[in-house]
């Protein structure tokens, strides 16, 4: 396929999945127009780069829906000198989309041939704003903090009060909080002061488990073996 047909897919995504969905942000909408989604997916699902669903990566895990990215960028409401922080990052996909919209992200994922794919990746592309660092992210980034925005792309059971602290005063968490299997809520908490955080609801989301020290434990069945889940999550 031509690089040209693939950036009218691009275009043509945005339009159907995240504009009519109400995501208004220009530079986000724009990230999701440059960064070639089909480099981050595995060979098999290349065709499919540009539907509207989560595909999976490997290692259990998948590389969200680009709505979802989409709206997690837009309720981060970056700007372009920011720092962010995203845990999870799987793929790359969502790191890169950030790095298009921030000054610098840093990714944080635990599963080691993850790791070194989205590193692979976003080196091949050329995107020298994005470092994917190996470790628990349900411990933040302590020696890179603070950040203007941290991105959570796993659900916990309740927001880490390390993250809370590792963000700048006016700085938003977003992040899927609840229930590790079924459903969660997309939660935002923005830092307001020294001691101080407001939380808010953006509604029902379905993302795959956090696992580490401040999230899940590791080993049980996650939701994409539930009978009738044929996708782990977002
Ligand atoms: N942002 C990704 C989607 C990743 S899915 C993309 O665009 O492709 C969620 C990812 O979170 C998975 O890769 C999973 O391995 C990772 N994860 C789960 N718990 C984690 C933890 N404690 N620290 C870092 N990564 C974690």
């Amino acid at each position: 396929m031509s690089e040209d047909s693939k950036e009218a897919q691009r275009h043509e995504m945005v339009r159907r999945q995240v504009q009519r969905r109400g995501v208004e942000d220009e530079s986000v909408l724009e990230a999701l127009r440059t960064v070639p989604r089909e480099a981050f997916v595995p060979e098999s699902y290349r065709g499919r780069a540009y539907g509207d669903s989560p595909l999976p990566i490997g290692e259990g895990q998948t590389i969200s829906q680009p709505y979802i990215v989409a709206l997690m960028a837009d309720l981060a409401d970056l700007e372009p000198d920011d720092r962010v922080l995203e845990i999870g990052a799987g793929s790359g996909y969502g790191a890169a989309v950030l790095g298009q919209i921030a000054g610098q992200v840093f990714s944080v994922e635990r599963i080691p041939e993850l790791v070194e794919r989205a590193r692979e990746t976003i080196d091949s592309l050329g995107y020298d704003n994005v470092e994917i660092v190996e470790g628990d992210g349900t411990l933040g980034l302590q020696e890179e903090s603070p950040f203007d925005a941290i991105i959570v792309t796993a659900s916990g059971p309740e927001i880490p009060e390390t993250y809370r602290r590792q963000l700048a005063i006016g700085g938003s968490i977003v992040m899927p909080t609840g229930a590790r299997d079924g459903g969660q809520r997309l939660v935002v908490c923005t830092r307001t002061g020294e001691e101080e955080w407001k939380t808010r609801d953006e509604g029902f989301v379905r993302f795959v488990p956090l696992i580490g020290e401040e999230g899940w434990s590791e080993g049980r069945e996650t939701g994409a073996s539930r009978p009738g889940a044929d996708e782990p999550g977002f």
